[in-house]
């Protein structure tokens, strides 16, 4: 067990060389996690400043780079939580930035570290971490695409709504590191529920710019997909 908490501390320091920024300390809360994440932040804890990460550790040390890439992208929710709660007028608020908007962010930073191991230009063969194995580009964008499809046929509040919309920012935060490298990945939303397909395409042109972008319209784009599902259950 130490060894892993030693693992996540050693990335933690990484991710702060890499991107010159100072993380605060970090809780480690080793707990075996029933759905499919690895491990998170839970939403009020980093409202309240509370940086208390907890970890499925089998799952994550399934491989080294697979750890890796999972702690980079929970550390720049921490860091995003930092300003976002500064700019949020409440909780739900800080919420619907962080599932929107700071999910875009985290998974971006974590397809760059995913990149990083590529030694040659980035195409659609080159092969990245997927779950603890290597799979090419073109194989992990689609499975993330197919992904998204689902997630808007099969929504429902016991999963948790604002889970399976995170599936469209993973999409689009991987879209954006790919772009940042070169690669031109164009999402393509034609499988997506008609319902919710305008959103999709808008949220893409707002996060996929080299413009800043403004929080507060993600996330109302985020509010404006809730409330089609609310209305049309
Ligand atoms: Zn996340």
């Amino acid at each position: 067990m130490n060894n892993n908490i030693d693992f996540i501390k050693e990335t933690t320091s990484n991710y702060e060389l890499e991107y010159g920024v100072k993380i605060p300390p970090i809780d480690i809360t080793p707990e075996d996690i029933v759905n499919n994440d690895v491990a998170y932040f839970e939403g009020r804890e980093l409202y309240n400043g509370i940086y208390n990460l907890h970890v499925d550790i089998s799952k994550l040390m399934k491989s080294r780079d697979h750890g890796e890439v999972i702690i980079y992208h929970e550390l720049t929710h921490l860091l995003d939580s930092q300003k976002l709660v500064d700019v949020s007028n409440s909780y739900e608020d800080f919420r619907n930035k962080i599932l929107s908007y700071s999910e875009f962010h985290a998974s971006e930073i974590e397809m760059a570290k995913r990149l990083e191991e590529i030694k040659e230009s980035v195409n659609r063969y080159s092969r990245i971490q997927y779950d603890g194995r290597k799979i090419s580009i073109d194989d992990f964008m689609s499975k993330t695409t197919k992904f998204v499809a689902e997630a808007f046929d099969n929504l429902n509040f016991n999963s948790g709504f604002g889970s399976q919309i995170v599936r469209l920012f993973y999409l689009l935060g991987y879209t954006s590191a790919l772009k940042k490298v070169n690669f031109q990945y164009n999402p393509d939303f034609r499988k997506i529920n008609p319902l919710y397909r305008q959103h999709c395409k808008n949220l893409k042109q707002l996060l996929l710019t080299d413009d800043a972008c403004d929080v507060d319209v993600i996330a109302s784009e985020f509010m404006d997909m809730f409330n089609i599902f609310v209305t049309t259950k």
